[in-house]
């Protein structure tokens, strides 16, 4: 008995942390680093992981 609510626990904690994970953070004002692949703000002009310079891509 205990076990398995020991199991259910951690399904539960595993779950939530993939739901978190899954779920994306607002694109609205979030872009995509082109160099590095994180997500920065839209008016981000260096990357504040890379350090590089973000230019708009045309296509998005
Ligand atoms: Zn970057």
């Amino acid at each position: 008995m205990i076990l398995a609510l020991f199991l259910l626990i951690i399904v539960a904690v595993i779950v939530s942390i993939v739901f978190v994970l899954a779920v994306p953070g607002n694109s609205e004002d979030h872009k995509k680093c082109q160099h590095c692949g994180k997500r920065v703000k839209i008016e981000t002009v260096v990357c504040r992981y890379c350090k590089k310079d973000l230019v708009d891509l045309p296509y998005r």
